[in-house]
This record gives C-alpha cells, sequence and structure tokens, in this order.
C-alpha cells in the first residue's frame, strides 16, 4: 500500500459555492467526526475520475478538521490486466471469469491486505472493483465501517464477475452507487447510497480561463483557433469510444470542412488497455492533420484540459457506458456546449436540449454537432442552465457533504 501525498487547499476558498444551511451543517458534521479516522482505497493517485476526485476531496476534508489518508494498492502489470477486464466485464462486456485471473486478483489483494494489519482507521472508503477484496484478507476489526464506492456503470454487469465480486461486496457495510439502476435493489446490500461525483471549481481544470488564453494554449498543439473545434476528453478505451468519435467528425467534415477534432487523453497507470487503444485510435485518424491526438505525454496537463474544455466550439463525451463522466461536468461548467452518449452517469448531467444533448449513434452525434456549429445561439441559450446545474449538484462541496452524511449517518446506527 502507498500513502499519497495530496496538495493543500482552504476550504473556506469554498464557501461562495454553498448556502448558508449546508455551511452550518458541514460545521456540525466536523464536530461530530473529527475524532475519527478515514482511510480511502484506491488503485492509482492519477489518470482517470476517481483519482481526479480524490485529489480534491481529500485536501478539502483535511483543511475542514477531518482526519484522512489516501493509500493506493501496489500491483502489477498483470493485477492491472485483470482488474481492467473486472472494469470492462462490470460494464458488461462478455467473458468468461478465468481461474488464473481469480488468483492473480486474490494474489495482489491479499499482499495489499498484509500491509493492514495494524491500520486504525474507523471508516475505509474502499473505490471500485480493484481493492474490493481487500476486506477479505485484512478482516473487519471491532467499531470499523467498511463502504465500498462503485464509480462504473454496473447497471447490466456481466454475471460471472458480479457474482464473483458480490461474495466480497456482501462485507462492507455501506454501498455508493452514482445513480439509481447501477444496484439492483434487491441485493443484501443493508445501506446502498446514491452520491453524485463532482468537479472542483478552483483546481487548475476547472477554474475560470479568458477565451483567449485557453485559445493561445490549444494554439501550442496545431489547433487553428480561427475554425471550428470539436474535442474529447477521455481515456483512449473502448467504453469512451474514441472511434466512434472519428466516425462523428468525419460526417460533420463532408457538410463543414473547416472542423478540426481534438482528442485528448490521459494515460492511467492502472490502464495497460489505454496503449493499444490508442494506436486503434490514431489509426482510424490516419494522415487527416485536422484530427490531434494528444496525451499527457505530450505535455497535456490540468491546464491544456481546461484550455480545450474552455476553447472548444463543442465537447463532447460519446460514451458507450460511463459511471459518470467527469469530463461532461467539467466542461459544462465551463460553458461550452456538451454532446454525450445517452448512458450512465451522463445523463443526470445533460438534460436534452436543456444544459446539452444526449444522442444514441454516430450520426445522432454528427447531427447535433452539425446543428450547434451552424447556431451558436443555441449554445448561448443553454450554457446559463448547465452551469448552475453544475453548481447545484455536482461541485465537490455536496460531495464532501454527502461524505460526511454517509459517515455520521453509519457511526450512529
Ligand atoms: N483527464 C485528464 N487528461 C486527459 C484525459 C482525462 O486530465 O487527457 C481527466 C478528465 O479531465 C477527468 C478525468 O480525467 O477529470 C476522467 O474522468 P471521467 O469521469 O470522465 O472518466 P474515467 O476516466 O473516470 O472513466
Amino acid at each position: 500500500m502507498q500513502l499519497v501525498t495530496v496538495g493543500k487547499k482552504s476550504f473556506s476558498d469554498y464557501l461562495q459555492f454553498i448556502d448558508q444551511k449546508t455551511e452550518i451543517e458541514l460545521k456540525y458534521l466536523v464536530e461530530k467526526l473529527k475524532d475519527k479516522r478515514i482511510a480511502m482505497i484506491n488503485a492509482t493517485s492519477y489518470g482517470g475520475g476517481v483519482a481526479e476526485k480524490l485529489h480534491s476531496i481529500i485536501p478539502l476534508m483535511k483543511d475542514m478538521g477531518l482526519n484522512v489518508d489516501w493509500w493506493t494498492i501496489l500491483g502489477h502489470e498483470e493485477f492491472y490486466k485483470v482488474t481492467k477486464s473486472f472494469h470492462n466485464r462490470l460494464q458488461g462486456q462478455e467473458g468468461e471469469l478465468l481461474p488464473a485471473d481469480i488468483d492473480i486478483y486474490l494474489k495482489y489483494n491479499k499482499m495489499n491486505a498484509s500491509y493492514m494489519h495494524d491500520w486504525q482507521y474507523d471508516f475505509f472508503v474502499v473505490h471500485d472493483p480493484q481493492p474490493a477484496a481487500l476486506i477479505k484478507y485484512r478482516g473487519k476489526k471491532e467499531g470499523e465501517k467498511w463502504i465500498w464506492r462503485c464509480h462504473i456503470d454496473t447497471s447490466t454487469p456481466n454475471p460471472e464477475y458480479w457474482d464473483f465480486l458480490y461474495e466480497y461486496l456482501l462485507d462492507f457495510d455501506a454501498w455508493i452507487f452514482t445513480m439509481k439502476g447501477f444496484v439492483n435493489e434487491d441485493s443484501d446490500f443493508k445501506n446502498i447510497v446514491y452520491i453524485t461525483p463532482s468537479i472542483d471549481p478552483l483546481s487548475p481544470k476547472n477554474i475560470p480561463l479568458e477565451k483567449e488564453d485557453a485559445k493561445a494554449i490549444i494554439n501550442k498543439y496545431g489547433v487553428d483557433t480561427q475554425r471550428p473545434l470539436i474535442s474529447q476528453v477521455s481515456r483512449f478505451d473502448p467504453w469512451k469510444d474514441p472511434l466512434g468519435v472519428i466516425d462523428v467528425y468525419k460526417i460533420v467534415k463532408k457538410e463543414l470542412p473547416s472542423v478540426q477534432l481534438a482528442l485528448i487523453g490521459s494515460m492511467a497507470s492502472d490502464d495497460p488497455e489505454g496503449w493499444d487503444y490508442l494506436y486503434r485510435t490514431l489509426r482510424r485518424a490516419g494522415e487527416d492533420y485536422d484530427i490531434i491526438i494528444i496525451t499527457n505525454f505530450n505535455g497535456i496537463s490540468n491546464l491544456e484540459v481546461n484550455a480545450f474544455q474552455t476553447a472548444s466550439s463543442i465537447v463532447l463525451q460519446k460514451s458507450i457506458r460511463e459511471g459518470f463522466g467527469l469530463t461532461v461536468a467539467e466542461s459544462l461548467w465551463k460553458g461550452t456546449p456538451v454532446i454525450g452518449g445517452n448512458v450512465g452517469g451522463i445523463k443526470l448531467q445533460i438534460e436534452d436540449g436543456v444544459t446539452g444533448y444526449l444522442i444514441n449513434t454516430v450520426e445522432e452525434c454528427a447531427q447535433k454537432a452539425l446543428k450547434l456549429l451552424r447556431n451558436p445561439l443555441l449554445a448561448e441559450e443553454m450554457k446559463e442552465a448547465a452551469k448552475e446545474k453544475v453548481r447545484r449538484e455536482f461541485l465537490v462541496t455536496k460531495n464532501i457533504a454527502d461524505y460526511l452524511r454517509l459517515f455520521y449517518n453509519l457511526s450512529n446506527n
């Protein structure tokens, strides 16, 4: 297990995003929970949405006076290959669960749990399937509460994989899912809580950037800022459908030859499949120089993501399955129109025609993109509704309040 070092944040800077009632409630909850120790455990501190969220939630919780540590589990490529297939299969991909994969999965959970025997925490928040079996090898001690936080879309899981994981999940005291439908409410889970993820409005990724500054940044990556730009910011992953995004672009390009496409993707350390999918995406793009494909290896970091989300004409999140899709909230918050796949957590964020567009096919996506590119006023009209929705529902302050309420309730029953 590895302790993650986080930056510093000041909760007082965030008071501007909450009302007085929530501020009073948060003070009360912190007072009640300040002697409790909390461990957050996940697979990686870089790349993808979970790491992104923890980098803002944890420093803020610390600044509020809570005692919280962030641990990542240790693994090698064989483990990440297996857990990536768990991720895919739990989102519904077909495939058989092989005994060799079970052995690898359990071997690393056992190895990581061996570091945890003396740990003294009141709450263990275990994120996603990778560390879910720690509970079996570490064992639950008197007074400890274990929470499993699922960030993926488990609405139609591969049954063999779900049944395997379920045996471990049953030992937890509470289960957090992003939305109804991601879990069968007839399951034996007794404390199911629904919490939506959040973005940090003051992080370098989301802090307001002037359009002109954003344009100057993306210009360095080869974007012609005088011409329309469609972007998708996502890991290179089949569920994010970067190949479909290129197909959308090709349809739009026929009608609007000036359009450009940017695919921005971070290569997460727990996602070995990412490289294969990046190469597939590059092949689909071929020799079209109006398609820009860049990653953190080209110097893309939070500020650059911010710039692409701010300066694009449209942001796509053409996912086929999606736990939440932070990139949607990030772009809506910046007032950039978003077209998203009509799946999972994207449906919580995009109210079709009000805060953006939901689409089911490549063709539909291309039509909506053309509509927005030809009528900039439409995007302008959706902007305020989109920002207000994110402010009310998807900021980190709301997420922290949800966690604290859960800890408080669990310590009282
Ligand atoms: N991200 C990034 N750089 C990239 C691609 C993605 O910083 O090149 C970030 C993105 O801004 C978002 C997170 O990674 O904050 C992805 O979270 P999301 O929920 O959209 O998807 P996940 O990767 O968790 O499936």
